[in-house]
């Protein structure tokens, strides 16, 4: 048994911050004195100004002896942002999750039917379909079909609403700026792992070439599949090549209001395309999962291809294929966050493309994607050899599934910090 998260983002329509600036204000106060404890504490145990540390070295460096000191700088620190006692006090019962969320925990009370109001800083009416922030004049958000039916399914899972983060979204760039309010609901639940029989093997190598899934039950490939369909694929190409013309003209564009004219119309296309991947990420996400869910079964990604985008990155390789591996960490993250609170183990392998599941030789490029080894004359389409490697390495791979991984920091939360 291990608990698992899910976590709601309520995005605060802008005309209603702008009926209300406590609230923005509020928020950014919040904003501002937990990064000002997060980077004192941290200071404080690691002598250093800016360390840069992962989660799990954090986790081992926030040990409950740190607690007194923690309070300490809350105390000192709060006040000057002009946070009272409420604030406070919930800071220091989460001062070593603060350190992850970089936010404040408020409790929070959803009502399903008639329950008594208990006063929570973030209450949720589920019958009218309303979010309440309270701790300054009460303010009202309505919730959308949408957030509702999300809600629903969660209760039908089992989960309940365990707390609530005010946050703001906070733009990278030289001056940082502060963008879009929310409110984020984190869910949470108990589940028991599946013991699987089956393996779910997923292949994204690019998303413009679409996702190869494979079923193995018993050391044998049962079926695979292509997600999304082609009709998605070619789209995809299509809009990321008109990009490509537009950026082209662009550059020789020679008159300054048309090429501006241009670059407007490829930053409008680009964020067409940015929702599209996501779009595709959560179809493609979605789909794996309900298969591993049906099929008690464990998924397995081939990560091969997104060590070779990580060199890549490293050494500034840029242009329009960029996105595209982008949306690839996206899926992997949202996998593994959605097979976390479905009980269904994780792993991620490299799963050879070039290499000979039969024989080990390495494999040349017969024609376009087609792969032969030249030592045993096995032939295949390429996106099918991660899935016989996975099918090879079945045994092992059932067994390494065995051991759980719980993470010590959820999927859930570090997907909303991120
Ligand atoms: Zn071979």
């Amino acid at each position: 048994m291990g608990q698992v998260y899910r976590v709601l983002k309520i995005e605060i329509p802008w005309r209603l911050v702008e009926e209300r600036p406590d609230v923005l204000d509020l928020v950014t106060r919040i904003h501002l004195a937990t990064e000002e404890y997060v980077r004192r504490l941290l200071k404080e145990i690691t002598g250093q100004e800016e360390p840069k540390l992962t989660p799990e070295e954090l986790g081992r460096l926030l040990t409950p002896d740190r607690r007194e000191l923690a309070h300490k700088i809350i105390e000192e620190v709060f006040p000057k942002y002009n946070l009272k006692k409420y604030f406070i006090d919930q800071a220091k019962v989460f001062w070593h999750d603060i350190v992850f969320f970089k936010m404040v925990p408020l409790k929070a009370q959803l009502r399903v039917e008639n329950e008594r109001d208990f006063g929570a800083p973030i209450f949720i009416d589920l019958r009218s379909e309303i979010l309440k922030v309270r701790r300054l004049k009460t303010f009202v958000v309505r919730l959308g079909r949408n957030n509702v039916t999300w809600i629903k399914k969660r209760l039908e899972e089992g989960a309940r609403l365990k707390l609530a983060f005010l946050g703001i979204e906070r733009r990278r760039g030289k001056e940082p700026t502060y963008g879009k309010l929310y409110v984020a609901l984190v869910f949470a639940r108990e589940v028991t792992p599946v013991e699987p029989r089956t393996l779910v093997a997923v292949d994204v190598n690019r998303l413009d070439n679409g996702a190869v899934i494979g079923i193995i039950r018993d050391g044998k490939l049962r079926r695979t599949l292509r997600l999304p369909e082609d009709g998605v694929i070619r789209e995809l190409r299509r809009l990321h090549e008109e990009i490509s013309r537009l950026e082209e003209r662009a550059a020789r564009e020679a008159d300054p209001a048309r090429r501006m004219l241009l670059e407007e119309r490829v930053r409008r296309l680009k964020s067409k395309r940015f929702r599209k991947i996501r779009d595709v990420v959560t179809r493609i996400a979605k789909e794996i999962i309900e298969l591993a869910r049906q099929n008690n079964a464990a998924i397995v990604v081939d990560v091969m291809d997104y060590e070779t985008y990580l060199e890549r990155k490293q050494s500034g390789e840029k242009g329009d294929k960029k996105h595209l591996y982008d949306g690839l960490g996206r899926l992997r993250r949202r996998l593994q966050h959605l097979a976390e609170w479905y009980g269904l183990p994780y792993l991620e392998e490299r799963l050879y493309s070039t290499v000979c599941p039969h024989c080990g030789a390495k494999m040349e490029e017969e024609k376009k994607r087609i792969m032969r080894c030249p030592v045993c004359g096995f032939s295949d389409a390429r996106d099918n050899i991660p899935l016989l490697w996975a099918k090879r390495r079945y045994w092992e791979l059932i067994e390494k599934i065995k051991q759980p991984a719980f993470s010590s920091v959820p999927a859930a939360i570090l997907l909303l910090t991120s």
